[in-house]
């Protein structure tokens, strides 16, 4: 047992006694393919080595009695009076217990104390780890065998209707799906996967923390949204029997959407290009190719800041700084942009004087902090 598992069973006995299990649920990352998911295209996500931790017993009643460590925050509540609290923590957990009701799975009142070390609100889906950890925890618990898609459902749709966060599946697929030493090849489509090998011989995975979040953030990401449709929408007069852009080629962006709305063909090319360069980099990390998959990462960013248009001057700082260093593979903003993390690929042995160096150069450039992250591949949620 690690720190965190071992302070929360203590935690645990201190308020309840001595009868919890604890289970783990991991936070990820995404190596590549980024906005493809509401495109039906796919995604490169991998668990990481922090995860959140749940211990959890039976209570012999109907109360629900939740600790979380972290926050020093307690909610006691019932099987009876779920619902959401504006902003609150507890969503993540009573979201999920609700859809254990809604579903029909027979439950009664639990305790649970949780912990993390999955920073919060960094762009490592902390949240989906609380509500894998819980979802499996509970499946423990009342014995339920549920199988680890569905898991994956409910924690997804706890965040959408706890959390107010309408998601998509990436985190928790992550997060439950999770194999150490192996990034999962995700088909948002039809959420087929497959493990494809992450072997980092003597590379680390840093991620740097803008500490930004620009407010335009969310809107812009509905704007995008509705340009892969529009996009779509221009093709299907001639080619009705086309979904998303999954199914588009680049001669019918070309030939249909080119001529009509040059910002729409833009931000429809990326999302092809996004698709095609994952794919280069699955190809790239079987043959344990990490110069190429560096390439990629560093034209993704390229695609995300000058075609999507979806990056800020925090996060394009941090890719052009690095870009200059040749130790560094590759590198490109993570998540929907607008703020938030890069990943990187980097050398090992250069992690330290990296990390020193640039935290300096952008605190004079910015003049913010930046967070930094090493992230290891880890397995899915599971037992401790
Ligand atoms: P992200 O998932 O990118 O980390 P979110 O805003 O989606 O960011 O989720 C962060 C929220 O999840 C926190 O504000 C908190 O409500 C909840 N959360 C995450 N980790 C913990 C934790 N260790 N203890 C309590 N709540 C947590
Ligand atoms: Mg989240």
């Amino acid at each position: 047992m690690n720190k965190i598992a071992t302070a929360i069973k203590n935690t645990y006995i201190n308020s309840f006694g001595d009868d919890s299990i604890i289970a783990a649920a991991p936070g990820r990352i995404n190596i590549i393919g980024e906005h493809t998911d509401y495109n039906n295209g796919f995604v490169l996500p991998a668990a990481i080595d922090k995860a959140a931790y749940v211990a959890i017993g039976k209570r012999d009643d109907n109360a629900i009695v939740l600790i979380s460590k972290d926050l020093g925050d307690t909610l006691e509540t019932t099987l009876y009076d779920l619902m959401p609290i504006a902003n609150s923590w507890t969503n993540y957990v009573t979201g999920v217990v609700d859809q254990f009701l809604k579903r029909g799975y027979s439950i009664s009142g639990f305790n649970l104390v949780l912990s993390s070390d999955v920073p919060m609100g960094a762009g490592l889906s902390s949240s989906a780890a609380v509500e894998c950890a819980v979802a499996f925890a509970l499946s423990e618990l009342f014995q339920l065998d549920i199988s680890s898609i569905e898991l994956v459902n409910i924690a997804q749709k706890a965040e959408h209707e706890f959390a107010g966060v309408l998601c998509g599946i990436m985190d928790q697929f992550a997060s439950v799906f999770g194999k150490r030493g192996h990034a999962i090849k995700l088909d948002c489509q039809t959420l087929k996967y497959e493990y494809i090998p992450l072997t980092l011989n003597a590379v680390s995975i840093l991620l740097f923390n803008t500490n930004v979040k620009h407010s335009l953030a969310s809107g812009e990401y509905n704007v995008r949204r509705e340009q892969c449709n529009e996009g779509v929408d221009l093709i299907k007069k001639y080619h009705p029997e086309i979904n998303s852009l999954r199914d588009v080629t680049l001669e019918m962006l070309e030939q249909h959407v080119k001529p009509k709305n040059e910002l729409i063909f833009r931000r429809c090319k990326y999302v092809l290009d996004e698709n095609k360069r994952l794919a280069d980099v699955c190809e790239a990390l079987e043959k344990n190719d990490i110069k190429t998959v560096g390439q990629k990462l560093f034209a993704s960013h390229e695609g995300l800041s000058k075609e999507y248009e979806v990056s800020c001057k925090e996060l394009d700082f941090l890719i052009d700084y690095v870009k200059q260093k040749t130790y560094v593979f590759g590198a490109r903003m993570m998540g929907g942009g607008f703020g938030g993390c890069t990943i990187n690929l980097i050398q090992a042995t250069e992690a330290d004087s990296l990390i020193k160096e640039i935290s300096e150069a952008y605190k004079i450039a910015m003049n913010k902090e930046l967070s930094i992250y090493t992230a290891s591949i880890g397995g899915g949620a599971r037992l401790i």
